[in-house]
C-alpha cells in the first residue's frame, strides 16, 4: 500500500485533501491522471450498463435530501455502526476494531460499552438553523432512484424488468476511515436499481452476479484476486433478503469492492406507503392510481404489484485502488536495474499516447510531434500528451509509472522518411512506423 500511496502522489492520482492544513481525515483528492482514471472507470461502468443494454436507464439525483427519503427508508433507525469511547486516552473506535477489550489507541481496558452511531451527515438548510430544517447528505445514490422511479418510468414507458443507473457521490460519516481511498467519508457509487417481478429476484441476483464478476475482469482485475461472500442473515443491511458480496484482495486484506443486495421490495413499498400517506393528506382519495405512484402495472393480469430490486453497488474509489493495486508491478529490466509500471487496461490509462520530440528545442521536431498528437487527439480515445522534456528515457519511465500504453517518438527520421518509433509499455519493444499508418495502429492499440 506505502508504494501505491506514494506513486498516486508523486505522479499526480490522489492526494489528502486539504493537506496543506493537516488534511480532512477520510476525504481525498483526485489528481490530474486520478480525474482521468475515475472517469474511464465510470465511463466503463457507465457504457456496460446503459449504452451497451437495451433495459437501462441513467439518473443523476441531488446529492441534499429530504429527510423523509432517509426516514422512510429506514436509514434514521438502522444506519449505524456500534462505537466505543476509550475513556482514558477520549478516542472513539468501531466495536469491531477493539480486539480483547483493549483501546486499540491507547491500549487502555477502559472502555464504555457499545452504542449505535448514525453515519448520515446533517446539514442546515436555508438561512435559519433549526432542529426541523436540515436535509441529509445521501449515504447511498439508490434512495432517489427509488423516489424517481415513477418519473423515470413514465417519461420513458418501460416495462418491468428495467434498471435505472447512476453514478455519484455519497456521504457516511464512518468512525475510523483508513487503508487510504478504501473507507472515506466522501466518497462515490455506481449503482444499479434494477427492478423485476416478485419471484423473479433470486435468478436477477445470480445474473448480476455473474455480469459484474466479468465487469471486473474486463478492468484488469485477475479472477485470483476476486471471491464471493454470501452475506450470513445477521449481518445484512436492513432492507436485504440476500446480498453477494464481491470481494478484492486489496493490500490491506481481502475487503468488499461490491454488494449486490436483494433489496426486495422493502424500498419502494415503504415510499409507496408513505408517499400514499402525504398524497392522502393532501386530499387525494385512496382509489386513486395515484396512491399507487411507486407501484407497476401487471398488463396481463391487470393487477398492481410493488416490483422487487436487484441492486449492484460498487464503490468508484476502491475500484480505483483495486485496479491501481492489481496493474502496479516493479520489473528488472537487466544490468541490475529496475522499473516500474502500471499495466492498465488501456481504456483505463489517463493519458493513451504520450507524443514525444527526440530534441524539446527543435522547432521542426516539436511541430511535428504537436501535428501528430492533434491528429490523434481528434480521434476522440482520450487524453493524449505532448511530452516535450527533451529526455526520452525520462519520459519512458514516466509513462511507465502512470501507465500509458504507447510512447511515440518524433526524430530527425520523422522529418526526412516520415516515419515515428512507437514503444509498446508491456513489452518495452519498439518499432518504427510510417506516420500515415499511426492512426490505425493508435486504434488498435487502444482496443
Ligand atoms: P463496508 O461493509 O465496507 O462498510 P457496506 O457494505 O456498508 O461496506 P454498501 O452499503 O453495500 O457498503 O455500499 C456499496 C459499495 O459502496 C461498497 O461495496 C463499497 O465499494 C462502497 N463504499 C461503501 N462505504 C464506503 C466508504 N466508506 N468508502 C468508500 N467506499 C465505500
Amino acid at each position: 500500500m506505502d508504494e501505491l500511496v506514494s506513486l498516486c502522489k508523486r505522479r499526480g492520482f490522489v492526494f489528502q485533501s486539504g493537506e496543506n492544513y493537516g488534511g480532512l481525515q477520510g476525504v481525498y483528492d483526485y489528481g490530474p491522471l486520478g480525474v482521468e482514471l475515475k472517469n474511464n472507470l465510470k465511463n466503463a461502468w457507465w457504457s456496460s450498463m446503459v449504452f451497451e443494454r437495451d433495459d437501462i436507464e441513467g439518473l443523476d439525483a441531488a446529492i441534499l435530501s429530504k429527510k423523509e427519503v432517509f426516514k422512510y427508508s429506514g436509514h434514521e433507525e438502522t444506519f449505524s455502526d456500534p462505537l466505543v469511547d476509550c475513556k482514558t486516552c477520549k478516542s472513539r473506535w468501531r466495536e469491531d476494531l477493539v480486539v480483547d477489550k483493549k483501546c486499540p489507541g491507547c491500549g487502555s481496558g477502559d472502555l464504555t460499552e457499545a452504542r449505535p452511531f448514525n453515519l448520515m451527515f446533517k446539514t442546515p438548510v436555508g438561512p435559519v438553523e433549526s432542529e426541523e430544517g436540515f436535509a441529509y447528505l445521501r449515504p447511498e445514490t439508490a434512495q432517489h432512484i427509488f423516489t424517481s422511479f415513477k418519473n423515470v418510468q413514465d417519461s420513458t414507458a418501460r416495462q418491468i424488468p428495467f434498471g435505472i443507473a447512476q453514478i455519484g457521490k455519497a456521504f457516511r460519516n464512518e468512525i475510523n476511515p483508513r487503508n487510504f481511498i478504501f473507507r472515506l467519508r466522501e466518497f462515490e457509487q455506481m449503482e444499479l436499481e434494477y427492478f423485476v417481478k416478485p419471484g423473479e429476484d433470486e435468478s436477477a441476483l445470480d445474473y448480476w452476479c455473474e455480469q459484474r464478476l466479468l465487469w471486473w475482469k474486463k478492468q484488469g482485475i485477475r479472477s485470483s484476486s476476486l471471491e464471493t461472500y454470501d452475506v450470513p442473515k445477521d449481518e445484512l443491511a436492513h432492507y436485504s433478503k440476500k446480498t453477494i458480496d464481491i470481494m478484492y484482495r486489496f493490500p490491506h486484506g481481502l475487503e468488499e469492492l461490491e454488494g449486490i443486495a436483494n433489496r426486495t421490495d422493502f424500498d419502494l413499498g415503504s415510499h409507496t406507503k408513505n408517499q400514499k400517506d402525504l398524497l392522502l393528506s393532501a386530499q387525494v382519495t385512496e382509489n386513486e392510481e395515484s396512491t399507487m405512484r411507486l407501484a407497476a402495472q401487471d398488463l396481463e393480469a391487470k393487477t398492481w404489484y410493488v416490483p422487487y430490486v436487484i441492486e449492484p453497488s460498487a464503490g468508484v474509489d476502491r475500484g480505483v485502488l483495486a485496479v491501481l493495486n492489481e496493474a502496479f508491478a516493479v520489473e528488472n529490466v537487466g544490468e541490475g536495474k529496475e522499473r516500474t509500471v502500471l499495466k492498465l487496461k488501456p481504456h483505463l490509462s489517463p493519458i493513451k499516447a504520450a507524443v514525444i520530440p527526440l530534441k524539446k528545442n527543435k522547432e521542426e521536431l516539436v511541430m511535428l510531434a504537436k501535428e501528430i498528437k492533434q491528429g490523434l487527439q481528434s480521434l476522440g480515445i482520450g487524453r493524449v500528451f505532448l511530452e516535450n522534456t527533451g529526455n526520452i528515457g525520462k519520459a519512458y519511465r514516466r509513462h511507465d509509472e502512470v501507465g500509458t500504453p504507447i510512447c511515440i517518438t518524433v526524430d530527425f527520421d520523422s522529418l526526412e522518411n516520415q516515419t515515428v518509433t512507437i514503444r509498446d509499455r508491456d513489452t518495452m519493444e519498439q518499432k518504427t512506423v510510417g506516420i500515415s499508418e499511426l492512426q490505425q495502429l493508435y486504434i488498435s492499440a487502444l482496443k
